[in-house]
């Protein structure tokens, strides 16, 4: 497509705009909330709306792939999964293909948390130019992004450049279920001949300037389970008979990461994957202060004193938090008890070239052997409760380029390449099962508030956005 196409697409998404309002009203209006198992009808029913919408627009092999049974804990044992839909839009062999993913569950909401509107009342402060509503940045609005992109073509009789497969997910809000296994299924199947997967599913940095996501961290979280008297027992019995689990758990956690942030667990820093020039020069020009940092934690207790670092810490360097000790006294006042048994949580961040295995290994070591110089009298039982891998990309890849190009051409700028300090675990499961590299293609602003309350999408963000994935699109067919 030419730059004049590209500038036909762009007036055409400015004059669909009433229309594209109006679709993401319909879907915020739909109490899509997949964590409460009583609205799961209404989960179902935005799938519904995903199907008419899609066949609308014309796309082909519609299907609402069922995912079964939700595993426990549920209250409901006999609950499903709401469905997978899965659509295309062309299979020319001579265009490339994208699998475009997104989510149309969301997270709870109601007007009693403190949103100053119906969260499921898509509102339009006019004089701000927001549009406040459950889902409206995540994942509504860029899952509609997407169609109001078909639709423009559509009004213009132009074919779309790529051939476009759908994944449209209604658990992501919890816990993805059923989806890895799918997308293993369907990596041969439905998904054969994916050549690239775009995800609109994150948020820029701040609120300035777009950006492309190019990694996440990963999470292994573990428990420390210290046991010692058969029950609780009081302190001015039993006080000086006994070994105490508290005092051992203290002392292992204490050994796990200092007041400045440093892990002290030795061999993990040596996995890190150094920090390249090219890579450091990234970190220059992102939109981002340690002002924000502040006024995000409400406080001042940022360890560095300068954004570069800041960041650094939060993306490519591996963090360790302590999380809590299950089984110990919590409550105000002075209660008098030694705890039988303790189980302390803690995790670590992961970052590029931590292997899991071997972090484990050095992780459940390092628990045992301080556990051992403290010749206890207890017990302890040191393990990993869940893992997840981390994953970046090349953010100089075709696709990257393709986005930077498209954010370029909409919003003036050259896009920040940003990372982010938590997991998205769906990323690698597309890049591991269909061997195709992953896009982070944000649409919403960093204080979008996606699981709060008063969620909003600005209208720049919508529009702007529907462009930029638009455009990315027409690169993308180009490189
Ligand atoms: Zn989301």
């Amino acid at each position: 497509m030419s730059q004049l196409d590209l500038d036909k697409l762009f007036a055409k998404i400015e004059e669909l705009k009433p229309k594209f309002i109006e679709r993401l009203t319909d879907a915020v209006a739909i109490k899509s909330v997949s964590g409460d198992e009583s609205l799961r009808p209404e989960v179902v029913k935005m799938s519904d709306f995903l199907v008419k919408e899609l066949t609308t627009l014309g796309f082909k092999d519609i299907v609402q792939k069922p995912l079964g049974t939700q595993p426990p804990p549920v209250v409901n044992p006999d609950i499903q999964l709401p469905p997978v839909v899965l659509a295309r839009s062309g299979s020319d062999p001579s265009k490339k293909t994208v699998l475009i993913y997104g989510h149309y569950d969301v997270q709870p909401a109601s007007i009693e948390d403190g949103w100053n509107t119906d969260p499921f009342v898509l509102t339009h402060d006019k004089v701000k130019d927001i549009l406040y509503g459950r889902g409206s940045t995540d994942d509504k609005g860029p899952v509609m992004g997407w169609l109001n992109v078909v639709e423009a073509h559509n009004e213009l009789g132009l074919e779309l450049p790529v051939n476009l497969v759908c994944c449209f997910e209604g658990m992501e809000e919890s816990g993805s279920l059923g989806l890895d296994d799918l997308i293993a299924k369907e990596a041969s199947d439905y998904f054969k001949g994916v050549d690239t997967v775009c995800i609109s599913d994150n948020y820029w940095l701040g609120t300035k300037k777009p950006v492309l996501t190019y990694g996440l961290r990963g999470v292994h979280y573990y428990e420390i389970a210290i046991k010692g008297p058969g029950a609780d027992l009081h302190s001015g019995v039993f006080g000086g008979m006994i070994g105490e689990p508290m005092t051992d758990l203290i002392k292992i956690m204490s050994s796990l990461v200092d007041s400045q942030g440093k892990i002290l667990i030795k061999g993990i820093a040596d996995m890190v994957a150094p920090l390249t020039p090219e890579e450091d020069k990234l970190y220059d020009t992102i939109d981002f202060s340690i002002d924000e940092l502040n006024a995000a934690t409400g406080s001042k207790t940022s360890l560095h004193d300068n954004k570069k670092d800041a960041l650094k810490h939060r993306w490519r360097y591996p963090s360790l938090s302590l999380h809590g000790v299950e089984g110990a006294f919590s409550g105000v006042g002075a209660k008098t008890v030694i705890p039988a048994k303790v189980i302390g949580k803690f995790s670590i961040r992961t970052v590029p070239n931590i292997e899991p295995a071997k972090l484990d290994k050095i992780v459940i070591d390092h628990c045992n052997e301080v556990f051992k110089s403290l010749n206890s009298v207890n017990s302890i039982d040191a393990h990993l409760l869940h893992d997840g891998n981390y994953w970046v990309s090349d953010p100089y890849n075709d696709s990257f380029a393709s986005a930077a190009k498209a954010t370029k051409h909409v919003w003036g700028v050259e896009p920040d390449y940003t990372r982010e300090g938590g997991s998205i675990p769906i990323t690698l499961t597309f890049e591991n099962e269909l061997k195709t590299g992953v896009l982070l293609l944000p649409m919403g602003r960093g204080d979008d508030g996606a699981h709060s309350i008063n969620e909003k999408l600005d209208m720049s963000n919508y529009i702007n956005g529907c462009k930029t994935l638009g455009a990315y699109l027409h690169y993308y067919s180009k490189v």
